[in-house]
Parts: C-alpha cells; sequence; structure tokens
C-alpha cells in the first residue's frame, strides 16, 4: 500500500540505566501516587449505563486506584448504533494517531502510575509498555489508507498489556477507517478510559472510538451484534474460541477475526550454549512481568550433561529476583494481576509441590496477590495440560541424540507462539528453526518483548490466527478486499 505519511522510527523510550531520566520519571510520576482515576463507557449517543465497582491495586489491598462504571447490553446496543467509521482522508487519520502518540508520550508520568496501581506493572515493564503503544500507533499511521474499511470493529483487549495491546488494536482498526467499538479487560478499565480520553484529545472522533467497560456478558453482546464487522481479540484460547462461535452464529460469514491468545512456549538449551547468557535469558523470559505474557517460557528443556550446572545457576539467579510493589524502583516481579489468578497459581504450585514435583520456590511478601516464582520438574512439555499464567518454570532434560523427539514434543501440543534456542552449533540453529512451529523463534537471547516493525508478534495453530501485529501483514484484514466482495 502506498505510504502516507513519512515512517516514523520506533520510540526512543526511558533510558532507566540513567539516572537523571529516571530521576525525571520518578518525580513525573509521584503527583499521581494517590490519584483516584475513573472509568465509564464513551459512547457518542445517550446509552444506559450499569454498575460502578472500586478499582484496587493488586500489590497493596488499601490502595485504591479509583471506579469503574460498567457497560451493559443497553450500552452495548447504543454504541453499536452510533457507531461511525472515521471516513475522513487517510492523511488526516495518520495526523491524528501520530498526536495521540505525543500526546501518549506527554503523560508518561500519569500512565506509569496508573500502569503500576492498576495493573501490577514494574517501572521497566511499564516504560516498556508505553514505548510499544506509542510505536503501534505511528507504525499504523504510516500505513492508513482507505477508503476499504470493514465497518465496525470490535477491539477485546487483555489485561497484560493494558495499554500497549488495547492501543495496538485499536490503531490498526482507526488506520484503516473502521468505526472501533473497544472494550478493555475487566481488571484494567482506569488505564484504558485514559488512552481513550487521549485518542479522542487527540482527535478521533467520539463515532470512530467508543468504549464498554465490562466483563464477559459485554464482550458476548459485542461479538452478537450484527453492527459488528470485525473482531480483533488478544486472551485466553478458551475465550477466543467462545468469540469464534459466536461470530459463526450471529455475524456475518466470513467476519474477520484477528485473535492472538495463549501459549505453552518452549526453550532448549544445549551443551554449547553459554551458561551465563542462557540463565539471564531464561529468568527474563520466565519471570519478568511475573510470567504474565503469553509469549513468556513456560517449558526448558536442557540437555542432560550440564543440567545439573544449569539448575545450579538458575535457583542461584531466581534468589536474587525481588518481589515487591512494582511502585518501588529495582522490582523485578510484581503481584498476579488478582486474588483469583494469584489463588489458581498458587493451587497448582502446590499440588506439585504434593507431588514431590518442585525444585525451587520463592518466598514472597505479605499482602497483595503475589505469587512465588518457582521451578517444576516434568519428564516433559507432553505433561503440562495447560498454560500457568504466571511466574511458573518448567524444566526437563533431554539427550542430544533425542533433540527431534523435543521438536515433535513440543509441536505436539498445537500452540505456536514463541520458541528460544541457545546454541553455539549454527547447523542446529538452522534445523530446529526450520522444523519448529512458532511464530517468534529467538535464538541466544530472551523470548519476550517483540518490537513493533522488527519482531512482528503473533502465533499458529492453538495461538492465534495470524496475521502478525506491529507488522506489514496486520492491517489486511481490518480492510475489505475485492477478493471478499467478490466471493460476495
Ligand atoms: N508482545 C508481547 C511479547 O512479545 C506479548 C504479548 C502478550 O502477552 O499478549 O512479550
Amino acid at each position: 500500500p502506498e505510504i502516507f505519511a513519512p515512517e516514523r522510527p520506533n520510540s526512543v523510550g526511558w533510558d532507566l540505566t540513567h539516572r537523571p531520566t529516571r530521576a525525571a520519571i520518578e518525580s513525573a510520576r509521584a503527583p499521581f501516587a494517590a490519584s483516584q482515576w475513573s472509568a465509564a463507557p464513551l459512547v457518542a449517543t445517550e446509552a444506559e449505563t450499569g454498575a460502578t465497582d472500586p478499582v484496587s491495586n493488586p500489590a497493596r489491598p488499601g490502595d485504591t486506584v479509583g471506579e469503574v462504571t460498567w457497560a451493559t447490553a443497553q450500552t452495548v446496543a447504543g454504541a453499536c448504533a452510533a457507531a461511525q467509521p472515521w471516513t475522513v482522508s487517510p492523511e488526516e487519520r495518520a495526523k491524528v494517531l501520530n498526536a495521540a502518540a505525543d500526546l501518549y508520550e506527554a503523560h508518561y508520568g500519569e500512565l506509569f502510575a496508573v500502569l503500576a496501581r492498576e495493573a501490577g506493572k514494574s517501572l521497566p515493564d511499564a516504560v516498556a509498555e508505553l514505548r510499544e503503544a506509542v510505536d503501534f500507533l505511528r507504525y499504523y499511521a504510516a500505513r492508513a489508507d482507505g477508503p476499504a474499511p470493514q465497518g465496525v470493529f470490535a477491539c477485546i483487549s487483555p489485561w497484560n498489556f493494558p495499554l500497549a495491546i488495547f492501543t495496538g488494536q485499536i490503531a490498526a482498526a482507526l488506520a484503516t477507517g473502521n468505526a472501533v467499538l473497544a472494550k478493555p479487560a475487566e481488571q484494567t478499565p482506569l488505564v484504558a478510559y485514559r488512552a481513550a480520553q487521549l485518542l479522542h484529545e487527540a482527535g478521533v472522533p467520539q463515532s470512530a472510538l467508543q468504549l464498554l467497560p465490562g466483563a464477559g456478558d459485554v464482550g458476548a453482546a459485542l461479538t452478537s451484534n450484527p453492527a459488528v464487522k470485525g473482531v480483533a481479540f488478544t486472551g485466553s484460547t478458551d475465550t477466543a474460541q467462545i468469540i469464534h462461535r459466536s461470530i459463526a452464529e450471529h455475524l456475518d460469514p466470513g467476519t474477520p477475526f484477528i485473535a492472538e491468545t495463549g501459549g505453552l512456549n518452549a526453550m532448549i538449551v544445549d551443551s554449547t550454549a553459554l551458561p551465563e547468557q542462557a540463565v539471564q535469558a531464561i529468568v527474563e523470559s520466565a519471570f519478568q512481568s511475573a510470567g504474565q505474557r503469553c509469549s513468556a517460557l513456560r517449558c526448558l528443556y536442557v540437555q542432560e550433561d550440564i543440567a545439573e550446572t544449569l539448575t545450579e545457576m538458575l535457583t542461584g539467579a531466581m534468589d536474587a529476583l525481588v518481589i515487591s510493589d512494582p511502585w518501588v524502583y529495582g522490582t523485578d516481579v510484581g503481584p498476579a494481576i488478582d486474588a483469583e489468578a494469584r489463588d489458581g497459581i498458587i493451587s497448582y504450585i502446590d499440588t506439585a509441590e504434593g507431588e514431590g514435583r518442585v525444585l525451587h520456590r520463592l518466598t514472597i511478601p505479605g499482602g497483595g496477590t503475589f505469587v512465588p516464582p518457582t521451578l517444576i520438574k516434568v519428564t516433559g512439555i507432553a505433561e503440562m495440560e495447560r498454560e500457568i499464567f504466571g511466574p511458573v518454570l518448567h524444566i526437563a532434560t533431554f539427550k542430544s541424540k533425542d533433540i527431534d523427539s523435543v521438536i515433535d514434543a513440543i509441536n505436539t501440543t498445537g500452540y505456536g507462539l514463541t520458541f528460544g534456542l541457545q546454541t553455539r552449533i549454527d547447523d542446529r540453529v538452522q534445523h530446529v528453526s526450520e522444523r519448529i512451529e512458532a511464530g517468534n523463534i529467538y535464538v541466544n537471547r530472551n523470548q519476550i518483548g517483540a518490537i513493533v516493525g522488527s519482531q512482528p508478534f503473533g502465533g499458529e495453530g492453538l495461538s492465534g490466527t495470524g496475521p502478525k501485529a506491529g507488522g506489514p501483514n496486520y492491517l489486511t484484514r481490518f480492510r475489505k478486499h475485492p477478493a471478499t466482495e467478490d466471493a460476495g
């Protein structure tokens, strides 16, 4: 497609190792240490709304962050009726989206504060998240085109990237001229509301972007309303299947469904790997963001010959992790998103402990929904029935001659999101990357934190429908294709 705006580089972000930068961030964030935010449906017409509930800080039980007024099925119906595709020129849309990116950056202190207090994001995670949100806005703005929107797009986003993925879906749908009905995760409505306000302030019309805070009932009302002509979703594989059925039952045949879902991501470390590099990559991939990334490492395969040494280095590195309130600089692992998530993960760990499979389990601070980073022994990935969305790493060993059966086992899970490989054998890099079925393969580095533009992100199989976010093909499914129209 033609590019209307000059390609802009990715956001320069904020260098936390640079003391003056860090001091500037901390003073920009400080005024929001006790702020109360609010969220409510943003609908372009009079519409009924639902109940109001407090929103609290997962790391600090006494800290109320604000309140949310929920959307109802009636709010969704009103928003669907009021939605208007964004028919201004692509140049104008690109200008507005770039202006929104600038506004996001200008409000960094407030956004880092709400990300910490509502979503449990450490400062490095919040910095990465804001950068990614801004990158999505500028990347899709540079590819704005028209006039072939699908019409009204439902964008259903997760709590683990409540700013970046929320913004990425919306930016893609708006860049291509669609009207957006955005449903942020029920755990993180406040940051979504602030972001939607900034998008409106930048010039996105109310009728082109409406916000519907809510839980599954709001999602269900959205994905069954015939006004909706496309759905973008990031979240669990189970929810994706529910949405898929709803689309098939209620919406036009051929309605585009873009889903990014879960993963059972593996890493293979062979005996030629650089141990220090491998351990750092493992710790970051498994425990950063408290393991609450769909890209996170869940099952580590270590070659038998080095397993003992590597496990010892790994548990040593785990002991150095700081588990604490994400507001405190230097925190490595923050809380699980809420008590329900924490209880589920801890009961999984307790079961493994009862079976004598826990190799290492850290202790956690009191208060807050913390989960102990834990290392659990398994014979292989086949033993893992589902994705555990937290700081829980499984470890298995393999013999060099069996590497192909390890690859088969990883592929057999049916998921295919990220994969990591640590080796110094070039032929092995070639062989393994050709055989592994995963959307994103990382060699001799961590396997999280894909970068917009240079590492489009997305999986295959149970992990998603493609195309990859932050890549050149993502916008295609937000547009109506001549082929689709012909098939009519
Ligand atoms: N894009 C993120 C990463 O590369 C993961 C997104 C997700 O967890 O949904 O780590």
